[in-house]
Order: structure tokens, then C-alpha cells, then sequence
């Protein structure tokens, strides 16, 4: 590997764990009583106009010595692979744009990460988005619309983790609200070049399969060929694949084979 390479992978790394450290503060105490020991951890990916609108997220500022850190925040061990359903759609090209997402980090063999779906026709809104949702102790991807709630989200991730910093539950939810697609060419879901006008599943799905890994948004225009960059735009299929950060912040978190 190069110096310059490694430089990249390195800053990427450095981007990934700082968001890291940001959620983590940004986590509070669920206050409904009945899981007083999970705190709560959401992700919005916004679609690209607000980047242009220049209402990006708030971003709590952090002194520079804390960006080599990471929250923490993991699938324990005994949790792997993480099992999770899907629901919202019986359309099959969507299903499988949503498998191939998390099997792409699966697939990277310096890491220990796996995943597998057990159920393909789970409810349609995951637990989370229900009008007074709460975790139900189920990984749920669905479609819910989100509009009303989160202005300008492509997709939103809940997660749920314990004292322990130990993942307990997360949900995806899609949002209804917009045109999707799983962009293929000729029969051949490898052969994706975008279909414009329409988010892609796979390639929202992917960026929303790196949080459930406590993989945090990145929002510096330099990295805005990382699955992880925090906006998202129709015709979009360039965060299917990982780049370094993306893989770097992944084996850190979930080293070796
Ligand atoms: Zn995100």
C-alpha cells in the first residue's frame, strides 16, 4: 500500500470513529420505564439537496484529541451473526436488494461480521415507527413513511444498545414517501448504473447496514465516495460497494476473520 493510501485509509478511519464518539454522546436514556436500561442511538440519511441547502445536521463540535476514539457501541459476540427481517414489500428484487446490502459486509474477509435474515414477510413498519413505537427485541427492515417526522430522510436506523454497550435491537425503516427501485441492468443486479429519479435499495440499504454496525455518517466532502457519507440522491448506486473508510471502521470494530 502507498504512504498516500494508507494516509487515506487512515483519515477515513479517524472520520468514522470520531462519528462514533459524536452518536455516542449524542445517545440519552430511553424514560419510559420499561427498558430503563436501553439507551437509543438514531441515524437520519438525508437526501442531497439539504447538503446544497446547507441545512446540514447539527454536528456537536469535538477537540480534536478525542477523534481517535470509538463509542464502543458493538454486537457482542454471541449476538453474531446478527439475524434480522424484513417486511414492507413482496417485491423480490427488493428483498434481494436488501440481503445483497448486508452481505456485502459480511463479505469482507478481515472481518467477523454475518448476518442472516430469517423471515422475508415480517410486518410492514418495524416496531420502532409505529405510532408510539417501541423495541420489540426483533432486527426489522421495513418501509414506514417518514416525511411527516424526519424532513428530507431517505431511510432511518434506530438503534438500541444496553448499559454494556452491547447492540440489543435495530430497525430500518425506508421511507414510503419516495420512488425506489433496485437498479439493474438486463436481468443482472452487478450491473447496477443508476435509475434517476429513484433511490436505489441496495445502495440506501448498504450506507443504513453500515449503522447497524455502529458505523456513523461521515459529512466531510472528502468523503463523499464512502458508503458511510452521510447524504444519499436518486440514481445513486455508488454506495453498494465499500470503500477504505467504510472497511476500515468495520474491522476495527469487528476484526479478524
Ligand atoms: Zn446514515
Amino acid at each position: 500500500m502507498s504512504a498516500a493510501i494508507r494516509l487515506v485509509v487512515a483519515l477515513c478511519m479517524a472520520l468514522v470513529l470520531t462519528l462514533g464518539l459524536v452518536a455516542s454522546a449524542l445517545a440519552a436514556p430511553e424514560g419510559d420505564g420499561s427498558q430503563p436500561l436501553l439507551n437509543k442511538v438514531v441515524f437520519v440519511h438525508q437526501a442531497d439537496e439539504a447538503a446544497a441547502g446547507g441545512a446540514s445536521p447539527a454536528r456537536p463540535a469535538k477537540p480534536a484529541k478525542e477523534w481517535y476514539k470509538y463509542s464502543g457501541i458493538h454486537w457482542d459476540d454471541d449476538a453474531i451473526p446478527v439475524c434480522y427481517k424484513i417486511g414492507g414489500t413482496d417485491n423480490l428484487d427488493f428483498l434481494n436488494g436488501i440481503l445483497a446490502s448486508f452481505q456485502t459486509w459480511e463479505d469482507d474477509d478481515l472481518s467477523y461480521i454475518a448476518f442472516e435474515c430469517d423471515n422475508v414477510s415480517w410486518r410492514a413498519v418495524p416496531s420502532s415507527f409505529e405510532t408510539n413505537g417501541y423495541a420489540n427485541g426483533y432486527n426489522e427492515v421495513g418501509w414506514a413513511s417518514l416525511t411527516s417526522s424526519y424532513p428530507n430522510a431517505i431511510a432511518v436506523t434506530m438503534i438500541w444498545y444496553g448499559r454494556d454497550k452491547h447492540i440489543v435491537e435495530v430497525d430500518t425503516a425506508l421511507n414510503s414517501d419516495l420512488p425506489w427501485t433496485q437498479n439493474q441492468v438486463d436481468g443482472d443486479p452487478d450491473e447496477a448504473t443508476g435509475a434517476p429519479g429513484y433511490f436505489d435499495v441496495q445502495d440506501i440499504m448498504t450506507h443504513e447496514a453500515g449503522h447497524w454496525l455502529m458505523l456513523l455518517d461521515l459529512y466531510q466532502k472528502a468523503a463523499s465516495e464512502q458508503t458511510m457519507y452521510g447524504y444519499g440522491s436518486t440514481g445513486e448506486v455508488k454506495a453498494r460497494s465499500l470503500e477504505s473508510g467504510d472497511i476500515a471502521g468495520l474491522r476495527k470494530i469487528y476484526p479478524g476473520a
